[in-house]
Protein backbone atom coordinates (compact mmCIF):
# COMPACT_ATOMS: atom_id res chain seq x y z
CA UNK A 1 0.00 0.00 0.00
CA UNK A 2 1.02 3.69 -0.39
CA UNK A 3 -0.77 6.69 1.57
CA UNK A 4 0.07 10.39 1.79
CA UNK A 5 -0.90 11.52 5.29
CA UNK A 6 0.16 14.53 7.82
CA UNK A 7 1.87 14.21 10.47
CA UNK A 8 1.38 16.92 12.94
CA UNK A 9 4.13 17.53 15.97
CA UNK A 10 3.80 19.07 18.96
CA UNK A 11 7.03 21.12 19.97
CA UNK A 12 8.45 18.11 22.62
CA UNK A 13 8.45 15.56 20.11
CA UNK A 14 10.24 17.51 16.98
CA UNK A 15 13.85 16.77 17.55
CA UNK A 16 12.66 12.82 17.78
CA UNK A 17 14.05 10.95 14.00
CA UNK A 18 10.58 9.27 13.22
CA UNK A 19 11.27 9.21 9.59
CA UNK A 20 14.35 6.70 11.03
CA UNK A 21 12.20 4.60 13.33
CA UNK A 22 9.40 4.16 10.60
CA UNK A 23 12.05 3.02 7.85
CA UNK A 24 14.07 0.54 10.75
CA UNK A 25 11.82 -0.48 12.94
CA UNK A 26 8.13 -1.16 10.93
CA UNK A 27 9.57 -1.62 7.27
CA UNK A 28 8.29 1.58 5.88
CA UNK A 29 9.66 3.64 2.85
CA UNK A 30 8.68 7.26 3.94
CA UNK A 31 9.18 9.75 1.20
CA UNK A 32 8.90 13.62 2.42
CA UNK A 33 6.70 15.65 0.11
CA UNK A 34 6.45 18.88 2.61
CA UNK A 35 8.02 19.51 5.74
CA UNK A 36 8.10 22.53 8.30
CA UNK A 37 9.66 21.72 11.60
CA UNK A 38 11.59 23.53 13.93
CA UNK A 39 12.98 22.51 17.05
CA UNK A 40 10.69 22.94 19.94
CA UNK A 41 8.23 24.42 18.00
CA UNK A 42 4.51 22.50 16.49
CA UNK A 43 5.89 21.08 13.42
CA UNK A 44 3.99 19.09 10.47
CA UNK A 45 5.37 17.22 7.79
CA UNK A 46 3.42 15.54 4.94
CA UNK A 47 4.56 12.33 3.98
CA UNK A 48 4.21 9.67 1.26
CA UNK A 49 4.59 6.04 2.88
CA UNK A 50 4.66 2.82 0.87
CA UNK A 51 4.91 -0.65 2.61
CA UNK A 52 3.05 -3.73 3.84
CA UNK A 53 -0.62 -2.83 5.42
CA UNK A 54 0.38 -3.94 8.98
CA UNK A 55 3.44 -2.67 9.36
CA UNK A 56 1.92 0.91 8.38
CA UNK A 57 -0.79 0.45 10.77
CA UNK A 58 2.03 -0.07 13.37
CA UNK A 59 4.29 2.88 12.53
CA UNK A 60 1.35 4.65 12.61
CA UNK A 61 0.16 2.99 16.29
CA UNK A 62 3.81 4.27 17.50
CA UNK A 63 3.71 7.59 16.17
CA UNK A 64 0.55 8.39 17.92
CA UNK A 65 1.89 6.50 20.95
CA UNK A 66 4.79 9.55 20.78
CA UNK A 67 1.87 12.13 20.70
CA UNK A 68 1.82 12.89 17.30
CA UNK A 69 -1.17 13.57 15.53
CA UNK A 70 -1.87 11.86 12.12
CA UNK A 71 -4.24 14.17 9.69
CA UNK A 72 -5.92 12.83 6.16
CA UNK A 73 -4.13 15.08 3.64
CA UNK A 74 -7.43 16.55 2.49
CA UNK A 75 -8.24 18.68 5.83
CA UNK A 76 -7.10 22.10 5.19
CA UNK A 77 -7.97 25.23 7.06
CA UNK A 78 -9.59 27.69 4.87
CA UNK A 79 -9.96 31.79 6.02
CA UNK A 80 -13.28 33.17 5.04
CA UNK A 81 -11.77 37.04 4.36
CA UNK A 82 -15.86 38.19 4.03
CA UNK A 83 -16.18 37.09 7.83
CA UNK A 84 -12.67 38.43 9.38
CA UNK A 85 -13.31 41.68 11.10
CA UNK A 86 -9.10 41.87 11.28
CA UNK A 87 -9.19 41.75 14.85
CA UNK A 88 -5.25 39.93 15.12
CA UNK A 89 -6.08 37.40 17.40
CA UNK A 90 -5.43 34.65 15.10
CA UNK A 91 -1.85 36.01 14.70
CA UNK A 92 -0.77 35.63 17.80
CA UNK A 93 -1.91 32.26 18.10
CA UNK A 94 -0.85 31.03 14.90
CA UNK A 95 2.05 28.95 15.75
CA UNK A 96 4.06 29.16 12.39
CA UNK A 97 3.16 32.37 10.59
CA UNK A 98 0.49 31.46 8.62
CA UNK A 99 -1.39 34.21 9.70
CA UNK A 100 0.09 37.73 9.94
CA UNK A 101 -0.96 40.91 10.60
CA UNK A 102 1.37 42.83 7.48
CA UNK A 103 2.51 46.46 8.41
CA UNK A 104 1.92 48.84 7.57
CA UNK A 105 -1.36 47.77 6.64
CA UNK A 106 -2.46 45.95 9.64
CA UNK A 107 -4.73 43.63 7.58
CA UNK A 108 -4.60 39.99 8.34
CA UNK A 109 -3.10 37.80 5.84
CA UNK A 110 -3.32 34.18 5.38
CA UNK A 111 -0.40 31.97 3.60
CA UNK A 112 -2.23 28.75 3.77
CA UNK A 113 1.21 26.77 2.58
CA UNK A 114 3.22 27.31 5.88
CA UNK A 115 -0.26 25.98 7.39
CA UNK A 116 -0.10 23.25 9.88
CA UNK A 117 -3.83 22.56 10.32
CA UNK A 118 -2.83 22.87 14.10
CA UNK A 119 -6.69 24.14 14.08
CA UNK A 120 -6.02 26.53 17.23
CA UNK A 121 -7.10 29.60 15.14
CA UNK A 122 -10.57 27.88 15.03
CA UNK A 123 -10.93 28.46 18.31
CA UNK A 124 -9.48 31.85 18.95
CA UNK A 125 -11.84 33.33 15.67
CA UNK A 126 -14.45 35.34 17.47
CA UNK A 127 -16.02 35.76 13.68
CA UNK A 128 -15.79 32.23 12.95
CA UNK A 129 -13.85 32.80 9.69
CA UNK A 130 -11.31 29.86 9.90
CA UNK A 131 -13.06 26.68 9.08
CA UNK A 132 -11.33 23.04 8.49
CA UNK A 133 -12.49 21.89 5.68
CA UNK A 134 -12.37 17.83 5.07
S1 LIG B 1 -4.53 25.91 11.79
FE1 LIG B 1 -4.64 28.13 12.12
S2 LIG B 1 -3.32 28.52 13.89
FE2 LIG B 1 -2.79 26.49 13.09
S3 LIG B 1 -1.11 26.85 11.67
FE3 LIG B 1 -2.98 26.87 10.46
S4 LIG B 1 -3.55 29.00 10.37
FE4 LIG B 1 -2.07 28.83 12.03
S1 LIG C 1 -9.24 35.91 14.58
FE1 LIG C 1 -10.75 35.69 12.94
S2 LIG C 1 -11.68 37.70 12.74
FE2 LIG C 1 -9.79 37.96 13.91
S3 LIG C 1 -8.25 38.47 12.35
FE3 LIG C 1 -8.18 36.26 12.63
S4 LIG C 1 -9.55 35.44 11.06
FE4 LIG C 1 -10.01 37.60 11.26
Amino acid sequence: MKKKIVLYFPPTVTEQPFTYYLIKDYNLMVNILKADINPHKEGRAVVEISGKETDFQNGIEFLQSRGVKILPLEQEIVWVEERCTQCGACSVICPTGALVVERPSMHVQFYSEKCIVCEHCLQACPSRAMEAHY
